[in-house]
């Protein structure tokens, strides 16, 4: 053990420009790997890569950071070998900085089978054992952890808040987050109660973990932890839960670098209870908003104070031929688009938009062609990337409220 333990890049976050009515802001976060400006859309490289996309493309995109999944790395290759390449960023090739989840939205949802969890729709009859209609349980959380079968050859594995940091630190990211029990709207409100209190004394063990292998690993750059805010749709357990989180100290007195608002909650709720959230956290810290990326959410959650998100819709929704346009989300796989040789967007500054037709991308699906893939995604990561930047500029320039409504009133049609 080094008697010389890595601490953050002094100050880790900086704030900007302040929205004078709201809690929005724009800021920097310092890494390692180089700084963050916030407001800033994170992508999503479940398996340290971004599908179908070259880290070279992701980067002349504007992606200015990279999240990739402990549960995934964990199965698959297995976070040893991710840490002896040097960690997450040389093994992938991407020099920029870099964030994991924690593993347990995934232990969780795609253990037990949730209907789809961060759903905003899953609400009906509140039971605390939902399972989807032909799925069986393959997770089990108790007080200590969670106890799981692997999605890929039902395998059983255990994860602990320990387990969880244990493998976020081999992966070396520059960002991680804490391990936090994942809830759904179904659940009852005792459920609920008894779930913040457990993520409570998860996110105290974490830092414990943290502290401890943060000094066993000290050749390796500073990786800051964030907390994971529950609560599900109540205001009470949501501000009880930052506060909680943000009253944490481990030995060295530090506390959670940043955190992370997590958790079931429905569309219409998501501006309020982002706010409740951070009208809780201290402001010098970043808040990262996760699994979100329609421009409506965009929009609210950074108002309302959240500075990064990650999703993989951009991506996912590319490769089934969905195009984000700033008149609406269109199928690029219907007839309509044969001789259409616009690109899909001329008012978009991406490769794909430089250089190819709707006509030839739409030939491209129709013929399951894998570059149908790379071009659409390289589209939607910059129309989503660039929609953040310019809510940035809007927050700098002081005219985010024109930009919303001009924005929101073509994409959704007012
Ligand atoms: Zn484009």
């Amino acid at each position: 053990m080094s008697d010389v333990v890595p601490t953050p890049p002094a100050p880790f976050f900086t704030v900007g420009t302040r929205m004078p009515d709201r809690l929005g802001r724009t800021g920097i976060i310092h890494t390692a790997h180089g700084d963050i400006r916030t407001p800033a859309f994170i992508a999503v490289g479940t398996k340290a890569t971004v599908k179908a996309v070259l880290p070279e493309s992701m980067k002349e995109l504007g992606a200015q950071a990279v999240l990739a999944n402990a549960y995934h790395l964990y199965l698959q290759p297995g976070p040893e070998i991710v840490d002896e390449a040097g960690g997450l960023g040389e093994f992938m090739n991407w020099d920029g900085p870099t964030f994991t989840d924690s593993g347990g939205f995934q232990v969780m949802s795609l253990g037990v089978g949730f209907k789809k969890v961060l759903a905003m729709d899953a609400v009906g009859v509140q039971s605390d054992d939902v399972i989807a209609d032909g799925k069986q349980r393959l997770a089990h959380v108790d007080g200590d952890g969670v106890t799981f079968k692997s999605h890929l050859d039902g395998s059983p594995h255990r994860f602990t808040p320990e387990v969880s940091m244990q493998i976020q630190h081999q992966l070396g990211a520059d960002i991680m987050f804490a391990f936090d029990e994942l809830t759904t709207l179904l659940n009852t409100r005792a459920y609920q109660e008894q779930s913040v209190e457990r993520t409570h004394a998860w996110a105290v063990r974490c830092i414990a973990e943290h502290e401890k292998l943060t000094a066993e690993r000290a050749h390796r750059p500073y990786q800051a932890l964030f907390g994971v805010v529950q609560g599900a749709q109540y205001e009470d357990l949501r501000r009880q839960a930052a506060r909680g989180l943000e009253s944490i100290r481990g030995v060295s007195g530090r506390g959670f670098d940043g955190y992370g608002i997590g958790g079931a909650l429905e569309k219409q709720n998501l501006g309020t209870i982002v706010r409740w959230v951070n009208e809780e956290l201290p402001e010098n810290k970043p808040r990262h908003m996760l699994g979100i990326s329609e421009p409506d959410d965009l929009f609210v959650a950074i108002e309302n104070g959240a500075d990064t998100f990650d999703c993989v819709n951009p991506s996912r929704v590319a490769r089934n031929a969905a195009i984000y346009h700033p008149d609406g989300r269109f199928n690029i796989n219907t007839s309509r688009f044969r001789r259409d040789f616009d690109p899909i967007d001329g008012e978009c500054d991406c490769y794909t938009c430089a250089n190819y037709s709707r006509a030839y991308i739409h030939h491209l699906f129709k013929a399951k062609e894998m570059l149908a893939s790379t071009l659409c995604t390289i589209h939607n990561e910059r129309f989503t990337i660039r929609l953040v930047d310019r809510i940035r500029e809007s927050i700098e320039g002081g005219y985010f409220d024109e930009y919303k409504l001009e924005t929101l009133g073509r994409f959704y049609g007012s």
